[in-house]
């Protein structure tokens, strides 16, 4: 990223204590959206991050909801289709689902049968990366298909938590790592 840009965009980044449950710092990186310089420069600082080579990922997949906002400029900017992979029950049928555990309870993400064809590659892309649960589900919803994850783009990382051994064993890049 470069530390100036690095700096930039941490001092958009805004820190909530106990939100959305007590115990979680939560990260909002919607004023670096918002603001213009802050946008150019996060979606430049992906594309120069990539964890691959351009040529060797055909499509990226955006995280519900914040993985779309960086995931779909991040495509244009590649020259790349987009695919959402979404919450269950948002997207018309024909889909794949893949459920997985949250600290309570169980979530499920979607993807629309059409979206990926068998043997692509995914560049999936997400906010932020915390226990990596998400990012097991969706690679296990994108190899359910037959395709294949090509690697992990996240704008931040959060340290001090196991990162999954799937998602260690994946090629990935973290713009940001925080506490
Ligand atoms: P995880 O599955 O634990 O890696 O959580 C990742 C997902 O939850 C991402 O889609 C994030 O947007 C969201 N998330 C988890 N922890 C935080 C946090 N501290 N601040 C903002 N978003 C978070």
């Amino acid at each position: 990223v470069g530390q100036d840009n690095a700096n930039y965009l941490l001092s958009l980044i805004r820190t909530i204590p106990g939100f959305p449950k007590e115990g979680i710092n939560f990260r909002d990186f919607m004023p670096v959206l918002a603001d213009a310089k802050g946008l150019s420069i996060l979606i430049d600082a992906l594309a120069k991050a990539l964890p691959v080579s351009v040529d060797d990922f055909d499509a990226i997949a955006g995280l519900e909801s914040r993985g779309f906002l960086i995931g779909a400029p991040l495509a244009v900017r590649l020259g790349k289709g987009f695919v959402a992979i979404r919450k269950a029950g948002k997207l018309p049928p024909p889909t794949k689902r893949m459920e997985y555990s949250l600290e309570y309870g169980t979530a499920a993400i979607e993807i629309e049968d059409e979206a990926i064809r068998p043997g692509e590659r995914v560049l999936v892309v997400d906010d932020l990366i915390a226990t990596g649960g998400t990012a097991v589900a969706a690679q296990k919803l994108i190899e359910g298909h037959g395709a294949v994850v090509a690697g992990f783009s996240f704008v931040m990382e959060l340290t001090g938590i196991p990162t999954p051994d799937a998602i260690e064993r994946c090629r990935r890049s973290s713009l940001l790592t925080m506490p």
